[in-house]
Order: C-alpha cells, then sequence, then structure tokens
C-alpha cells in the first residue's frame, strides 16, 4: 500500500469556494450553538442571518480582556462557555500579563479535535509511524503539553519529556535518537550550543533531524531558520498556536513556504491594525480568529495581537487552506521609533544575516527629549568594533528605516534564554503615546 500524502485529503486539499460554502455552515451552526448555551454570547451576539462568510464583519469582536471579565463574573470558567461544566474535560490555563489564569476549555470531542489537528500538522511536516519525537515543551497547565498525543495518534514513538534540563534531554535524545523535537526557536539554538559546549557536533553527533518551532516569531525568519538547521544538519517548521483555540493552529507543510492554517477548525481575518479593514495577501495586520466547531468555549471574531501577512495561493503541497507567510510578533511587541513601526523579528533578521554575530541580540529602547531612541546590543567573533557598528547600522536603516546605536559585546555576554527570549528592554516610563 502506498503510503497516504495527506492526514485528511479532502478537507486538506478543497477547493476554496467549496471551503468556504463549508465554512459557512459551520460558523452558522457555531453562533447558533453559543448563542444557546452561553449568556454571554446571547447578549454579545446579533440575531443575524449570514449569507457570505464576509458577513462575519458584522459580528463584534472578543480580546482577551473580554475573555478575563468574563472568567471572572462566573467563576471558575466563565459565562462565555457554552456546555454544562460537567462536559468540560480539560483546560489548560495561561497566566496572562496580569497574573490572572484564564482557562480554555475542551469538551471530550474539543479534545478529540485538537489532538486529530496536531496529527493532521505533524503529517503534514513529514512526521511517519517509523519515527521517534521527543517532546520538549512544557507540560504544567500549557496547551502545547498534549501535542505530545498527536505524534502518538499518527503511530510514531512518542517521548513526554517536557521542560526538562538541557543536558538531560541530551542525555535521552543519545540514548533514545528521536528525529524530531518541539521547542521555541531560541531553545533550539541554546540546545546546540550546549551540545557544542559538551564536545558534540548537533549535525553529526545527535539524531534530532527536524524542529517544529512555535511560540516566537524566529522559526518565521529565513536568516534564524536556516541557521538552526544549518547548527543541526535538520529541517525546521514552523507552527503557530493559540492556548485558547489548540496547541497549534498552523504550521508548515514539507514545502516549507508558509503555514497552513487549519480552515475547517477556524475562520481567519487579517486587519489592518487602524481601520480594521481585511488587508490584502501580503500586507501586514492583526490575525482574528473564529471557531467553527470548539463548543466548551467558541471564540467568535478573537482578536490575536498577532500580526501577521498570508497568501491564499495554492500551495506547491496541493494543499488549500491558506498560509501565513510570516508572524511577525504580537502588537504588544511592537515599538514605534520615530513613527517606525519596528518589530524585534525585524531586527533578528538582519542580525542573524550576519556570520560575525553570534545571533544574540536585545534591544534597548529609551526616550530622549520626547524622541524615541533604539540601541542594540550584539555579540562579535570577528571584525573589530567600529567595524561591527558600522555594518550593523547601515542593514538596520536599510531594512527598517531607523537609526540605531550599536552595541558590541564579547560572546557569551547576553543572557541565554531556555524558553521565550525577552529581547526588549524598555527604559521609557510610558510605553505607548
Ligand atoms: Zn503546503
Amino acid at each position: 500500500m502506498t503510503e497516504k500524502k495527506y492526514w485528511d485529503k479532502e478537507i486538506e486539499t478543497m477547493p476554496r469556494d467549496k471551503l468556504e460554502k463549508y465554512q459557512l455552515r459551520l460558523l452558522k451552526n457555531e453562533i447558533a450553538f453559543a448563542r444557546k448555551g452561553s449568556a454571554f454570547y446571547k447578549k454579545y451576539l446579533p440575531d443575524i442571518t449570514l449569507k457570505s462568510i464576509d458577513d462575519i464583519q458584522k459580528l463584534p469582536f472578543v480580546t482577551k480582556q473580554i475573555i478575563r471579565e468574563r472568567q471572572q463574573a462566573k467563576e471558575p470558567f466563565g459565562d462565555m462557555v457554552a456546555v454544562p461544566e460537567e462536559e468540560i474535560v480539560y483546560i489548560s490555563a495561561s497566566s496572562g500579563s496580569t497574573g490572572v489564569p484564564t482557562a480554555s476549555p475542551f469538551t471530550a470531542q474539543d479534545f478529540d479535535d485538537f489532538i486529530d489537528c496536531q496529527a493532521r500538522l505533524f503529517w503534514r511536516s513529514g512526521m511517519r509511524p517509523k519515527d521517534r519525537y521527543i517532546h520538549a515543551l512544557n507540560f504544567s497547565l500549557f496547551i502545547g503539553g498534549p501535542c505530545v498525543l498527536g505524534a502518538q495518534r499518527l503511530g510514531a514513538l512518542a517521548i513526554h519529556a517536557g521542560s526538562i534540563p538541557s543536558e538531560r534531554l541530551l542525555n535521552f535524545v543519545r540514548q533514545f535518537k528521536p528525529n524530531w523535537t518541539w521547542t521555541t526557536p531560541s531553545y533550539a539554538w541554546y540546545l546546540g550550543e550546549t551540545a557544542k559546549n559538551a564536545d558534540l557536533n548537533p549535525a553529526k553527533d545527535l539524531s534530532l533531524r527536524n524542529f517544529i518551532c512555535s511560540g516566537e516569531p524566529g522559526g518565521g525568519i529565513k536568516e534564524t531558520r536556516e541557521n538552526i538547521e544549518a547548527l543541526w544538519g535538520a529541517n525546521l517548521y514552523e507552527y503557530y498556536g493559540l492556548s485558547d483555540i489548540f496547541g497549534a493552529c498552523a504550521g508548515s507543510c514539507t514545502e516549507k513556504s508558509g503555514i497552513h492554517i487549519e480552515e475547517d477548525h477556524m475562520i481567519v481575518e487579517v486587519l489592518d491594525l487602524k481601520t480594521g479593514e481585511p488587508v490584502g495577501e501580503g500586507e501586514r495586520g492583526e490575525m482574528v480568529l473564529t471557531t467553527l466547531k470548539k463548543r466548551a468555549r467558541p471564540l467568535i471574531r478573537f482578536r490575536t495581537g498577532d500580526i501577521v501577512t498570508y497568501t491564499d495561493e495554492k500551495c506547491n503541497c496541493g494543499r488549500t487552506h491558506k498560509r501565513l507567510s510570516g508572524v511577525h510578533g504580537r502588537t504588544d511587541d511592537m515599538l514605534i521609533i520615530k513613527g517606525v513601526n519596528v518589530f524585534p523579528s525585524d531586527v533578528e533578521a538582519v542580525v542573524r544575516s550576519l556570520d560575525f554575530l553570534t545571533g544574540e541580540y536585545r534591544l534597548i529602547v529609551d526616550r530622549e527629549k520626547h524622541l524615541d531612541t533604539l540601541a542594540i546590543e550584539v555579540e562579535n567573533t570577528k571584525k573589530t568594533i567600529p567595524e561591527v557598528q558600522d555594518i550593523l547600522a547601515t542593514a538596520i536603516k536599510a531594512r527598517l528605516g531607523v537609526k540605531a546605536d550599536i552595541i558590541v559585546h564579547k560572546p557569551g555576554t547576553l543572557p541565554r534564554e531556555t524558553h521565550k527570549a525577552k529581547r526588549i528592554i524598555d527604559k521609557r516610563t510610558k510605553v505607548w503615546g
């Protein structure tokens, strides 16, 4: 028997006109279900007839703030929940900036859909039953934890490692020889450096040849991806997840040209930050997601805060679902330096393209005489300090259109992060305004 190419061929390759009709049917169901079961949605959503997918724009947005408020209004799960509490079988919790954890609840069917979706994503990236997968994401209340079950469902060996010390993780890798793992891009880099410090060559002495990366923009930045791939002699696949929906809602196929969104589970909109109108293909905007099948807590027009670009073009892999061609960062990461929008991911692309730097970097944002200033700290391995300053400042100016001071350190000076890297030191007392 020849091996199947798609996990779910009919869904993944559905022509777009058919897909949109299917989405519209699901959307109507989801809204009816939300209005029937959730006290919040009954009041919040207007009772209108949706004639096309575009009519979704007539519905109001949901934000993280609303989720938090509605949860507090009816502890513990809130009045956005559309099923009886006893039907909830799983929650993940995210702490958020205020420290009040918000729960993302799942019914048994929601959880099964979640795991099937993870299996689909892994299959799409090329994982097969013969493979061994070591899961290096945190298990503690984190939505990324159960994703390991997707690898298990497709028949791969799934090693539930979690967030353990790097030396221990490397020992497991040497012992069981997994060829797949999932980490943040920062950690993929850090783990490689840890291996090198132990006199190991990651590309030769270790078995990991496929990295799934999420949680930071790095996996989508060509320069960062290529550096990690070269360090490990591996392929890097970028995934995008959201605790309020699934561990991963989108992921790269083996073409590695953008990340497909599971459009049978959600509707994606990309909207202009100022006007709220849809932006075109290739333009940056905030991603807004609507769940189509979630029952425990439907999410209608959820503002993710993630800045993305997308394409509708059919992929060479044959899949028709929209692709994100970049997750550039979060609206709250965006800096405005003298009127120019700057994302740390744009700086990263420049820093990681220069081979005389280690790839580590940090931004210091300050304000002098009412004007924001940007300094970039990097680590230099080969050139003189003035040379580094000159080359990098010119490259930053060319790519970002802003002037930056360059602070040059010796290798190993900047802090190495094992999870999400903190790349910005903001010395301004007031961030916006
Ligand atoms: Zn594809």
